[in-house]
């Protein structure tokens, strides 16, 4: 209401000045009657000039962009001038408040491990995050607006987005990058146009891994199954035929021999299964290398059979902090490889060596065949054999580097792999810092410890 009264006020004012001016203009002309007209006029004119002034202040701020204040009038100029600057801020404020929280929105869904894409009603890309951009090739910017069946042409991909019918996933499996997508889309709609959420999730690791568990599955079938279809056979053989004493001493031999395979076979999946579920091995639980290592050489020995010269470190005075039973088994087998895949009169060497970083590495190196490079990634799998029949013959299950490997993980380690076709192989158990230390001294940083390097012994 203050801008009525001040607008009748300056009425009343304005029309007193203009009005008292041209009465007396009328007065000095000796004109009553004009004195009152030109006072009444001077009056309006006033007043109108006046207001299209301030008016003209306001349409001025209006065209504008509005950035700067609204000017301040008074009156019902002013009131208004100010009932609109308060409505343009107060939605500057909401504006940027939604704005920000889009922003926080749209973040988020960026820092999701999976891709996400906005779909209009006709496919085309109003949005899509970075792990997107990486999973179909696109670029967040620069496609924007493009219809994504432009740009995803895998034929599956596109029938699927053109049928409509969301209610499985889509599997996609790129052949060349080796690489596997699993692909949802959800239909949700906005004012009435329906629109498209695509999300993407990288399936490659779960696929690998559900595709190892089922060759895992499948070659343990097989590894058992064999044994057991020779031993029925023998048993058939026994209870129908009538054999001589030699014929059955060799079929015993042979029943034996097919009894241990699946023993050996059996005690490796457990002890994997025992690996997989025990806690990590304590850190402060500290056990000399030297014993095992002393363990180790007899039978490498046995196995050997004078085949190959064997050449042990056995004065180490390292101790190892963790499970004996464990680090024995994880040593044992790759001595046991070395021995069983290194042609006779090559030579093995256990050793143990102090790194850089004040860890530490048992190492053993054969003269063997050597192993080509495409395989010594899958080396550690379960039932990865280079050679199947080789490992077979000598006993072998597939499964002991995956134990040696698992080994030396829990003891916070890793298994390292060198190999070269007709060169050699070496692998070794590196161990960290804090699991290393020479016998009755502290872990970490030992200055002394390369004094603790021993010449090699036979074994
Ligand atoms: P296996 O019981 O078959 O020996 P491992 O898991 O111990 O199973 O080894 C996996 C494969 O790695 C073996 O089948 C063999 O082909 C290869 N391998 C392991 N050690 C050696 C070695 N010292 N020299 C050559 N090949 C090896």
């Amino acid at each position: 209401m203050a801008w009525m009264l001040s607008r009748v006020l300056m009425l009343v004012l304005g029309t007193g000045v203009a009005g008292g001016l041209g009465y007396w203009l009328g007065e000095w002309m000796r004109m009553p009657q004009l004195a009152a007209a030109l006072a009444a006029a001077a009056a309006v004119i006033l007043m109108a000039v006046w207001d299209a002034a301030r008016a003209h202040r306001l349409v001025t701020w209006l065209r504008g962009d509005q950035n700067d204040d609204a000017p301040r009038l008074g009156g019902l100029w002013g009131e208004m001038a100010y009932r609109v600057e308060r409505g343009l801020r107060d939605r500057e404020r909401r504006y940027d408040r939604e704005r920000q929280q889009l922003e926080q929105f749209l973040l988020a869904i960026e820092a999701s491990p999976n891709g996400v894409i906005l779909l209009d009603g006709q496919d085309h890309i109003q949005w899509c995050n970075v792990v997107a951009g990486d999973h179909f090739s696109l670029d967040p910017q620069r496609d924007k607006l493009q219809r994504i069946t432009n740009l995803v042409r895998y034929p599956a991909f596109v029938s699927y987005l053109q049928n409509g019918n969301f209610q499985q996933p889509l599997t996609l499996t790129n052949t060349r990058a080796k690489s596997t997508l699993q692909v949802l889309v959800r239909d949700y709609g906005v004012g009435g146009e329906s629109r498209k959420l695509v999300l993407s999730l990288d399936v490659t690791d779960r696929e690998r891994n559900e595709a190892m568990r089922r060759d895992f599955v499948a070659n343990v079938s097989h590894e058992i199954r064999t044994p057991l279809t020779v031993l029925a056979g023998f048993i058939e053989t026994m209870a129908s035929l009538q054999l001589t004493e030699a014929e059955r001493k060799r079929v015993l031999h042979l029943m034996q021999q097919q009894t241990t395979r699946m023993q050996t076979l059996v005690g490796d999946l457990l002890t994997l299964a025992q690996l997989e579920g025990s806690p990590r091995p304590a850190a402060d639980h500290w056990i000399a290398l030297d014993p095992v290592l002393a363990r180790v050489g007899p039978d490498a020995q046995a196995l050997s059979n004078g085949r190959h010269e064997l050449v042990c470190e056995r004065q180490t005075g390292v101790e190892l902090a963790g499970v004996e039973t464990e680090i024995l088994s994880a040593i044992a087998n790759l001595v046991s490889n070395a021995v069983r895949y290194t042609p006779e009169g090559g030579r093995i060497e256990l050793q143990w060596r102090w790194t850089p970083d004040h860890g530490g590495e048992t190492w053993v190196i054969d003269t063997g065949p050597g192993i080509a490079r495409e395989h010594l990634r899958r080396l550690t799998e379960r039932s990865y054999r280079v050679d199947g029949s080789r490992s077979r013959d000598t006993g072998g299950t597939g499964l002991g580097l995956s134990i040696v490997k698992h080994v030396v993980q829990r003891h916070g380690g890793e298994l390292r792999i060198d190999s070269e076709p007709g060169k050699g192989s070496s692998f070794r158990l590196k161990f960290p810092a804090t699991r290393v230390r020479l016998a009755d001294s502290p872990a970490m940083g030992d200055e002394a410890a390369p004094a603790a390097l021993a010449g090699g012994e036979g074994l």
